[in-house]
């Protein structure tokens, strides 16, 4: 695996490109990276054996040019204040490319969440969000889920709030179980966003996403609604893998059976049938039309690039390919459809959400669905028209033109606002 430059060092090299692209003096750059706000906290939780434990959480609200900060709160023993800070400047993009009325922020505690029991995660949630509680808002700063994080523990954030603020504030966290707020459509909507614009990438350069052949790296939610809406979509999906190693099959994959033996056993590899098993790495270097990272970070680099042989890389992770990967891959022509686009997905149906309980209304799974393939797909044709139309091809991929717009947009509502 490549190595790892410091995420808040690699998140200001990409916008120093994009203001390159842009043209646009230098005191924009500190402008632009330098977060509005870093909140630290410290969170003294009782633990079941009756001891204090201190853990550190954060919150980097990095730019409401937009609108309020918006993104999702991770919990992970190797988090990282530098860390927040980076994702949070890529959920300002992230929401500026989706066109969303929303800044970018994140938020992150340093826990092993596996190693806690529900009654301590629980509290360490509520401390969490209670000391957050003046920094957040439905117009504010609306955070959702991420690594380790899931509905359960926005159901907390959200009744922490509402005690404290003596309401019912839906709007003040999205990613919400049904039953409080939330809705039906969010589990599928980042895999649903990654197929949509792997549709879309594949009608520019393969002439149709029809019979196209797709591998599929990783098979948890991403991954797994990614291949499903694809293989729905009629292309044939003939690989895909997990921690414990990858499956192949040349005619294609039955998607559902494979995640019937996953759910039943803990892996794809047990899924009978196949022609041959792989090892995970393997199946990023098969002879597909089209290949969809959807596990971890930086597992397309300088190593692996020459052999790669897909024609279409659709990021559904976040952050899976390095800079000296891409360089390599954009050299031999292979288009890479930017994290940021394919897998927005989330965020925007997050928005969806926000606007749902804002109006105290309610929407169906359909409606909700199709307004995000709407979105993917007028994201995607932005992106790909401005590709076309100002980016040396040469020298800059994909994701270089989706940084590009994102930042403009940023700028321009700075500039409109009176702060540049
Ligand atoms: P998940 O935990 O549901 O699934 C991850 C999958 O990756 C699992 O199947 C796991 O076995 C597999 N995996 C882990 N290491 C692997 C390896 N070395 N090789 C092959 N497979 C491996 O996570 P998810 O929610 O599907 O998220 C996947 C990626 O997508 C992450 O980068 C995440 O940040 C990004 N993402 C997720 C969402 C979302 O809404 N879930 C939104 C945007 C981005």
């Amino acid at each position: 695996m490549g190595h790892r430059l410091d995420p808040y060092e690699e998140a200001k090299a990409q916008l120093r490109e994009s203001l390159d692209i842009l043209g646009y003096p230098e005191e924009y750059f500190e402008a632009l990276a330098v977060p509005e706000r870093v909140i630290q906290l410290k969170l003294l939780v009782r633990m079941d054996d009756g001891s204090t434990r201190t853990f550190i959480g954060w919150r980097s609200q990095h730019n409401s040019a937009l609108g309020p900060y918006k993104g999702g709160v991770r919990y992970h023993p190797d988090t990282t204040m530098n860390e927040v800070i980076a994702l949070s400047m890529w959920m300002t993009w992230k929401n500026s490319l989706a066109g969303l009325p929303y800044g970018g922020g994140k938020g992150g505690i340093r826990v092993d969440p596996r190693r806690l029991s529900r009654g301590e995660l629980e509290r360490l949630s509520r401390v969490y969000f209670e000391a957050l509680s003046e920094f957040v808002g439905v117009d504010v700063d609306i955070p959702a889920p991420d690594v380790y994080t899931n509905p359960q523990v926005m159901a907390w954030y959200y009744d922490q709030y509402s005690r404290i603020k003596k309401g019912s504030f839906f709007g003040v966290v999205t990613g919400k179980p049904v039953e409080i707020g939330g809705l039906r459509a969010r589990v599928v909507s980042t895999g649903l966003g990654v197929a949509v614009a792997a549709r879309e990438a594949a009608s520019r350069v393969l002439g149709g996403i029809e019979g196209a052949r797709v591998a599929v790296q990783g098979f948890g939610n991403v991954g797994y609604y990614a291949s499903k809406f694809l293989s729905e979509m009629g292309a044939s999906i003939v690989a895909v893998s997990d921690s414990r190693g990858g499956i192949y099959s040349s005619k294609g994959l039955a998607i559902d059976e494979v995640s019937k033996v996953k759910q039943a056993t803990g892996s794809v590899v047990n899924y009978k049938g196949v022609e041959k098993l792989l090892a995970s790495s393997e199946v990023l270097e098969l002879d597909v039309d089209i290949l969809v990272p959807a596990a971890i970070e930086n597992v397309i680099t300088e190593e692996n690039a020459e052999r790669i042989k897909a024609r279409i890389i659709v990021e559904g992770a976040n952050g899976p390919t390095t800079k000296e990967g891409e360089e390599i891959l954009t050299k031999r022509g292979v288009l890479i459809v930017p994290d940021i686009l394919a897998n927005a997905g989330g965020v925007i149906m997050s928005h969806i959400e926000w606007v749902n309980n804002r109006m105290g209304g309610w929407i169906s799974e359909d409606e909700a669905k199709n307004k995000l393939v709407e979105k993917v797909r007028t994201m995607f044709n932005s992106v790909w028209d401005y590709y076309e139309s100002k980016i040396d091809r040469d020298k800059h991929n994909m994701r270089a033109a989706a940084y590009t717009i994102a930042v403009d947009r940023v700028v321009r509502a700075m500039k409109l606002r009176g702060w540049l």
